[in-house]
């Protein structure tokens, strides 16, 4: 028997992403095979699980077999994943069904949303430009963030309701900032990495998008838990998160720690006032209390990012040389071209100046006479960032950390393609907790003058992750944040 409530809902996320494909939120979808699946769904197994039929996205950075895996890069415009990912696999078994893989930055490089296939529109000018035609809207689109920015757009604009992500200096986080949704980047070692395309290994989360802490908690239920895969993963079994309604129950009183360091002074007015109101509202509740920390390794983290994951990017990188798999030239000359020559033509014709750049950082920090002077030093660093989180949560006793995301509302495309360094100073709220491996969410607080989400991050103590979104439900069930949906949109 055929549930007309799981076959809508696939549906409706199919109509929705096809109507609003000017955002261009997807780089290949599984429409056919969604349809399909949903169709072999049974009311009996629906009721089992809240999971189940329901429509999902997941970013295109993660293995599905058979289906196209691109890293929205011409280098891997052809690949199709020969296996699918450990904890795309648990949401497929829970039930999810797959409509789609979502854009991205190149490699998860950048804070865009912005590769080979084009960048990914901001939900929220669709919103503000009703009644615009879709080659205006095009110029007028503003950036999503990134880099996981079609999964975000795709969850903030109510297309599906669960997308998956990755996080490596703040790419799921960044991207919900700025669309108007929750991003979650849990500890390192929660989430199996294998079959997500590694950007970073020692930084690299899984992360998830969703609209409310529930579907964050189900979804974490459903794919956490030891994985043979990885040997980076947590071996103990885990525990399942307990639901909001439960959580809510927690009337302990939170402290939540301010760094000094994280410079508000930074970030516009409207959004540096968003932080501070919503520390006298939760101060006005009696149940918070406040307390100024200091991160001194904090004003290093960036450059420390900058060079560890040049490093782990140069070496993860070396894979795509065009023989194995991936895109190959056609440029050769047979006479005379050397394997280097090949290996230069394939990366020139398919890699973007940015990947580039990278992976030749990476290799300069590498070489016998820098390696101590920038990847020695910068593994200092990262320890002494580490240190001060663990300072902070275990003498100043604070519970969580709250912090900025990004300082300001985002740029169009037309204005980002002027300067693409723009808003990587940002990335100073976000790295600290992949160097230390701890997780953090990004949550929606209010909506800004010009009509842009604008959000905030907490950060925990590594493996705190089911007390940090205690915390988040605590937070967010004190004002009512107003979620988009452009699936009701005229
Ligand atoms: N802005 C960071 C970078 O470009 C984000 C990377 C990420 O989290 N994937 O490296």
């Amino acid at each position: 028997m055929l549930s007309n409530k799981t076959s809508s809902a696939v549906r409706t996320a199919i109509n929705a992403l096809q109507r609003y494909k000017v955002l261009n939120t997807l780089t290949n979808d599984c429409f056919d095979k969604a349809l399909e699946t949903e169709q072999q769904l049974s009311n009996e197994q629906k009721n089992n699980s809240p999971l189940y039929g329901r429509p999902i996205l997941i970013k295109d950075n993660y293995c599905l077999q058979d289906i196209y895996t691109t890293c929205a890069s011409k280098m891997l415009a052809n690949f199709r994943a020969p296996y699918t990912s450990t904890i795309v696999q648990r949401l497929i078994d829970s039930g999810c069904i797959i409509v789609g893989k979502t854009n991205m930055d190149e490699f998860s490089m950048g804070v865009a949303s912005w590769g080979v296939f084009g960048p990914v529109g901001n939900p929220w000018s669709v919103k503000k430009a009703t009644n615009i035609d879709e080659e205006n809207l095009k110029k007028l689109l503003h950036v999503a963030g990134g880099s996981s920015g079609g999964s975000a757009a795709a969850v903030a604009a109510n297309f599906v309701s669960i997308a998956l992500g990755s996080d490596t200096g703040g790419s799921v986080r960044n991207p919900a900032a700025r669309c108007g949704c929750y991003g979650f980047k849990p500890s390192y070692g929660l989430l199996s990495r294998y079959g997500m395309i590694a950007l970073v290994n020692s930084f690299d989360s899984p992360g998830i998008f969703t609209r409310n802490i529930d579907d964050l908690i189900l979804t974490i239920n459903a794919i956490a838990g030891p994985d043979g895969e990885d040997a980076t993963l947590l071996s103990k079994p885990f525990e399942r998160f307990q639901s909001s309604t439960e959580l809510l129950k927690d009337k302990k009183k939170i402290t939540i720690g301010l760094p000094d360091e994280y410079d508000i002074n930074k970030l516009s007015s409207e959004y540096r006032s968003c932080l501070q109101d919503l520390v006298v509202q939760l101060t006005a509740t009696g149940e918070f209390t406040f307390k100024r920390v200091q991160l001194p390794y904090a004003s290093y983290s960036n450059a420390a990012y900058t060079i560890l994951s040049s490093c782990e990017i140069a070496s993860n990188m070396s894979r795509y040389d065009g023989i194995k798999y991936g895109h190959h030239t056609n440029n050769i000359d047979e006479s005379k071209d050397t394997y280097e020559d090949i290996l230069r033509k394939t990366r020139d014709e398919s890699l973007s100046e940015r990947v580039r750049g990278r992976i030749l950082a990476g290799n300069y920090y590498l070489l016998e006479e820098n390696y101590e002077k920038y990847f020695v030093q910068s593994q200092r660093v990262r320890r002494g960032v580490t240190n001060d989180y663990t300072k902070v949560f275990e003498e100043d006793k604070v519970d969580c950390l709250l912090a900025p995301v990004v300082s300001d509302d985002p740029i169009t495309h037309a204005e980002y393609e002027q300067s693409d360094t723009i808003f990587t100073d940002d990335d100073i709220f976000t790295v600290g907790a992949n160097l230390a491996g701890l997780p953090a969410l990004s949550f929606p607080v209010q909506v800004s003058s010009k009509g842009f989400p604008i959000g905030l991050q907490l950060i925990g103590p590594f493996l705190q992750d089911q007390a940090l979104l205690s915390i988040a439900n605590r937070i967010c069930s004190t004002y009512k944040f107003p979620f988009l949906d452009l699936t009701k949109q005229n």
